[in-house]
């Protein structure tokens, strides 16, 4: 019996599964933060996914708000997605050579993005991003790069210096096994300081080839910044001949379908995509202009390349999803219904004088432990992370599942209904009231 609240959920099959999983991958996992290290108990087997509604190996349901950390806007299993999907997979899974597919994913993106000219697909945001450096170092001639506290960019050496996500969920801020050389050439700063910026600027003159952020900082918490200090950072890159990628493997096609760069209006040189780009299955992608991404092999001297990019299975998920995307209000409904959600919450947590914040944009959402305007990396209290732990126990028993992690955020799909909300919310208020 828990012994905050309700009785804990059976997670016998799980615990099961788990142990045998300890014999094949470390620590039982094949990405980090699925361990549920940091929060109660042993991490939940799934089963499977409909809609809003995701099942584990002990039969118990939940109402899923990590929704495989962001790719699944449309929910799990979405119909128009799954049919897609069969239908190329009758033709076979992969070719290694040139498809109708990629040009269809490509077209619907960018007919309808103005930040970027030409897109090349990979398999994971982690290669989105390290190609999207390697081109910005090839078209600069330069090898340092500036990137903020707590961004986290994929697992490549060079950006996993104090990174977020798993990394701080484990009281880390940067990963072993990366040379000292590696590092030496990224530069970190804080977030939301022009400061230290400038500052790295001097220190760095004609140094610099590539700034990275995530322009919607949503891997150590959510860390909003504001429109003027992005603008800002655009404008000092043009000055210094730098290049600016916005990384938007989570905010893209979430915030809006042109993502971050449209939701501010500001144009990045490079953006990279992930996650929602390929409707659930392992797609990455990064766009420039058409001038930048001539450096890319073999149009150009930048090598990239990669057996599975552009798989026609994945890139047809990719399709279906985004079609779906471009449906009129399709943005506008999604964001309504998260912003009712989390005002709900807030003026909860407000009435009862909690010290708790839900920060949002879009269709995601965190929730803080503070009184505080989070919007560094530094700012973030720790200790709060036990509070989380507690609210993360407490749901789960009450069939809300969040990531299992107070750093990471929480993603509403277009599949969560009105009743998902309201059960989620009352699970949420007797939960903080365990909590406090
Ligand atoms: N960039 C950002 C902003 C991310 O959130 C992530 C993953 O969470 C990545 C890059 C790495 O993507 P992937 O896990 O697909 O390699």
């Amino acid at each position: 019996v828990s012994t905050t609240g309700k009785p804990d959920i059976s997670r016998e099959k799980s615990a099961e599964l788990y142990e045998k999983a300890k014999l094949y991958f470390p620590g039982g996992v094949n990405s980090p933060v699925r361990a549920f290290k940091s929060v109660y108990g042993t991490p939940l087997f799934i089963q499977k996914g409909d809609g809003s509604q995701i099942w584990d190996a002990d039969g118990n349901q939940f109402v899923d708000y990590c929704c495989s950390w962001g790719p699944l806007i449309l929910g799990h299993n979405n119909a128009k997605v799954r049919e897609k999907v069969i239908e190329v997979m009758q033709n076979g899974m992969s070719f290694g050579a040139p498809t109708a597919l990629e040009n269809e994913l490509a077209e619907l993106i960018l007919k309808h993005n103005k930040y970027i000219e030409k897109i090349r697909f990979v398999s994971s945001g982690t290669e989105a991003v390290m190609s999207a450096i390697r081109l910005a170092r090839g078209y600069t001639k330069r090898n340092k790069i500036l990137k903020f506290e707590g961004c986290y960019h994929g697992h490549v050496d060079a950006l996993l210096v104090k990174a977020g996500s798993g990394l701080v969920t484990f009281g880390e801020t940067s990963s072993a096994g990366i040379p000292k050389a590696f590092a030496d050439e990224t530069i970190v700063v804080s977030l939301n300081d022009k400061e230290a910026l400038l500052k790295a600027f001097e220190d760095f003159k004609d140094q610099i080839a590539a700034v990275i952020i995530e322009p919607v900082p949503a891997n150590n918490g959510l860390l909003l910044q504001h429109k003027e200090f992005l603008q800002y950072l655009r404008n000092v890159c043009t000055q210094n001949g730098t290049l600016l990628i916005f990384d938007e493997v989570i905010s893209g096609f979430r915030v809006g379908f042109e993502g971050a760069a449209g939701y501010y209006q500001i144009k990045p040189d490079i953006i990279t995509y992930g996650k929602i780009i390929g409707g659930g299955m392992p797609v990455g992608a990064y766009g420039s202009s058409a001038e930048v991404m001539s450096n890319i092999s073999p149009e150009g001297p930048v090598y990239q390349a990669g057996t599975l990019s552009g798989n026609p299975v994945a890139m047809a998920a990719g399709i279906a999803q985004l079609t779906e995307l471009l449906r009129l209000g399709f943005y506008r409904d999604l964001n309504n219904k998260t912003e009712e959600f989390t005002e709900a919450v807030q003026r909860f947590a407000t009435a009862r004088n909690y010290k708790f914040k839900v920060f949002t944009i879009g269709s995601i959402f965190w929730f803080a432990f503070t009184d505080k305007d989070i919007r560094k990396a530094e700012d973030i209290d720790p200790a709060s992370m036990e509070k989380f732990k507690k609210l993360h126990r407490e749901l789960i028993n009450r069939g809300v599942y969040l990531g299992p992690s107070g750093y990471e955020v929480g993603f509403i799909s277009a599949a969560h209904t009105k009743i998902d909300l309201e059960k989620t919310k009352r699970a949420i208020f007797d939960s903080l009231d365990v909590v406090f």
